[in-house]
């Protein structure tokens, strides 16, 4: 497209929704963009449009199920060029929870080209925000506009005031040094978001926030609380940036003071947990392997 002269007019930005199977849970969060004053998009120059023939920006939100897929491709091809596609919740980014299920096609990234993520079940309405004054200014940027929107050019307006409501379950965070890689986390997710691979040196933790449902599961059954919840909601980014969103972390093996193999670290978390108070001796058992602790334990016995 050829280039617009800087002092164009900016024209509003029109946003068009389609659901792909959603639970309807970040619908209802969209629908606060258009409903509520502090989250509405009007305030930076975008609006709801009923037609996709006028649309700039395409939200989408769910899983893709196989019952509305071509419906929503046929839809997705009616928004003019040249346009922006937000993928909105963990479900179109990933699948979410229903990743596995045979009602489910996507992630939408197979099917059409994805320009932001806004991750979350269900994002937060700000950072819902976020992610349209994203694709706003790349939207504008592919109109060739060189003038940025006044209201976009404050993120403010988006996220500046915005506190996080109580209770709010946002990003997992992950502590290492209190895990003792019993790996309960990766057993109970089912968005799939939590790997463990064993290398030479340890156990590597990765956790992918655009699988991540926010459940809290993982916090929930983690015996050290290792991992934990944070209110942060803010997470809406570039589609190449896709799969460098994750928390990540090293358990890393120490030796045997006795025999030399190699053994996972026993966390002070876990102690504190399974003992009222520590002792010399179970200081001492703490750094042998198992085969090790048991030799000993049954030689204090016998002794
Ligand atoms: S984070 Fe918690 S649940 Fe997961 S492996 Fe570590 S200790 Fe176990
Ligand atoms: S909160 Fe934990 S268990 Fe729940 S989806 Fe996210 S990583 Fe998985």
């Amino acid at each position: 497209m050829e280039a617009l002269p800087e002092n164009d007019p900016i024209p509003p930005v029109r946003l068009y929704r389609i659901n792909a199977g959603s639970c309807n849970g970040c619908d209802v969060e969209l629908a606060t963009t258009a409903s509520v004053a502090r989250f509405d998009v009007e305030r930076w120059g975008c609006r709801y449009s009923e037609s996709p023939a006028d649309a700039d920006i395409v939200l989408i939100t769910g899983p893709l199920t196989v019952r509305v897929r071509d419906k929503v491709l046929r839809l997705y091809g009616e928004v003019s060029e040249p346009k922006v596609t937000v993928a909105v919740g963990v479900c179109p980014i990933s699948g979410g929870v229903f990743r596995d299920s045979y009602a489910v096609v996507g992630p939408i990234d197979r099917y059409l080209p994805v320009d932001i993520n806004v991750p979350g079940c269900p994002p937060h309405p700000r950072a819902l925000g976020a992610g349209i004054a994203k694709a706003a200014t790349l939207w504008r940027e592919r109109c060739g506009y060189t003038q940025p929107s006044p209201e976009l050019a404050s993120p403010g307006n988006y996220d500046g005031d915005a506190v996080a409501p109580t209770g709010l379950r946002g990003k997992m965070r992950f502590n290492a040094a209190a895990c003792v890689g019993c790996r309960m986390c990766e057993h109970v997710c089912a968005g799939g978001a939590i790997r463990f691979d064993e290398t030479d040196t340890g156990l590597h933790f990765t956790l992918w926030h655009n699988s991540c449902a926010f459940c809290g599961l993982c916090s929930h059954y983690c015996p050290t609380k290792a991992l934990s919840v944070t209110d942060e909601w803010q997470m809406s980014h570039l589609q190449e940036d896709k799969y460098r969103l994750v928390e990540q972390g090293v358990v890393s093996f120490v030796p045997c003071t006795d025999c030399g193999s190699i053994l996972l670290p026993v966390a002070p978390e876990l102690l504190r947990v399974a003992y009222r108070e520590t002792s010399r001796e179970i200081e001492r058992l703490k750094t042998l392997c198992p085969e090790c602790r048991q030799k000993q334990s049954i030689g204090g016995i016998r002794r």
